[in-house]
């Protein structure tokens, strides 16, 4: 039996040898009490390295999320978002379903950025008939692509400036920090808040941090609570998070590396139009009607992908040269079968 390639996410990696052993012999308390040594440790290395006053261990990045923009927004209130942001598309509109706070989405521009002047006139004027435009929201890396920082802080400022706030959802902030060789303090500087992943290409099995000022950080944790992310000796879980910071942020270069690979393999398909990633996600258009039975091909040759619109596979831990090599072969194999 060949192996599966499991290209459908970087969520799909089990904890390594190394992270489980860190879980198994992590000190532990109880974290609603606040006396998880190590949740207290990771939250305050999460802090320091993103340059802000306190951070919050969360079970998933969606309630990190959630909690950030309830944490940053009334009922009634609203957030500027891009269409096909996570905060907006992939989170089951929770932030208007539990928070009565609505999102205002933007179209994005070609490099997945919001054009400043959309944000601008997107914010709404204090009158009585509209939402109150209260937070930005956006996310890096999107769709695999690096957000530029010249951009991250025109658009932080002009937030400021109009009295809003802004927060990142940055669940591959890592990524987009290794492959531009910024500094994660300055991609998160102009942000009153950001989110990040542990449970994408770092590898660990749960969980996310939300990190901002000291008083955001509190009423998130009240947010937190009601939402049901108050956990005991969630210690267990931030041992694996911390691990993953000490061993997995900088080998994240070999799975922007192997994305690289795959397109090239990828390339000269017809058929097939392969995007150069920038960092661990490679998309490829194709006729729609194929994607159905491309990637049950696909899965026959034990390749694992996703597609809702166009072809995506996702580099991470446990996958390998050979793996990619697999990959690439079944997709050309699937068009040189004449199914085009
Ligand atoms: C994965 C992801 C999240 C959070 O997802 P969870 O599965 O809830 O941890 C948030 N934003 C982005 C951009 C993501 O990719």
């Amino acid at each position: 039996m060949m192996p599966i390639v499991d290209l459908r996410s970087d969520t799909v990696t089990r904890p390594t040898a190394g992270m489980r052993e860190a879980m198994m012999t992590a000190p532990l308390g109880d974290d609603v009490f606040g006396d998880d040594p190590t949740v207290i440790k990771l939250q305050e290395r999460v802090a320091a390295m993103l340059g802000k006053e306190a951070a919050l261990f969360m079970p998933s990045g969606t309630q990190s999320n959630l909690v950030a923009i309830m944490s940053h927004c009334a009922r009634g209130d609203e957030y500027i978002v891009g269409q096909q942001a996570h905060t907006y598309r992939w989170e089951a509109g929770g932030a208007a379903v539990l928070g009565g706070v609505q999102p205002q989405p933007l179209e994005h521009e070609e490099d997945g950025t919001l054009a400043l002047e959309r944000i601008e006139s997107a914010i709404k004027p204090d009158d009585a008939h509209f939402a109150r435009s209260r937070l930005l929201c956006l996310e890096n890396t999107l769709g695999g692509r690096v957000m530029p920082l010249r951009y991250l802080e025109a658009a932080t400022v002009l937030a400021k400036s109009k009295g809003l706030m802004s927060h990142l959802d940055g669940a591959r902030l890592f990524n987009a920090s290794v492959a531009s060789g910024e500094q994660l303090q300055s991609i998160a500087a102009g942000f009153d808040s950001v989110s990040i992943c542990f449970s994408k290409g770092l590898g660990a099995p749960v969980g996310s941090a939300l990190a901002g000022k000291s008083d955001f950080i509190a009423r998130a944790r009240r947010w937190r609570k009601m939402a049901g992310g108050g956990l005991r000796q969630v210690g267990l879980l931030a041992a694996a998070a911390d691990y993953a910071l000490d061993h997995h942020v900088r080998r994240l270069s070999l799975d922007h590396a192997l994305a690289s690979e795959l397109s090239v393999a990828l390339g000269g398909i017809p058929g097939l139009k392969v995007q150069v990633p920038q960092t661990n996600i490679v998309f490829a258009d194709l006729d729609k009607g194929l994607l159905p039975g491309l990637l049950e091909h696909l899965q026959s040759r034990g390749v694992l992908a996703t597609g809702v619109d166009r072809l995506r596979f996702v580099t991470h831990l446990d996958v390998d040269a050979i793996g990619i090599a697999r990959a690439a072969a079944a997709v050309r194999d699937y068009f040189s079968n004449d199914h085009t």
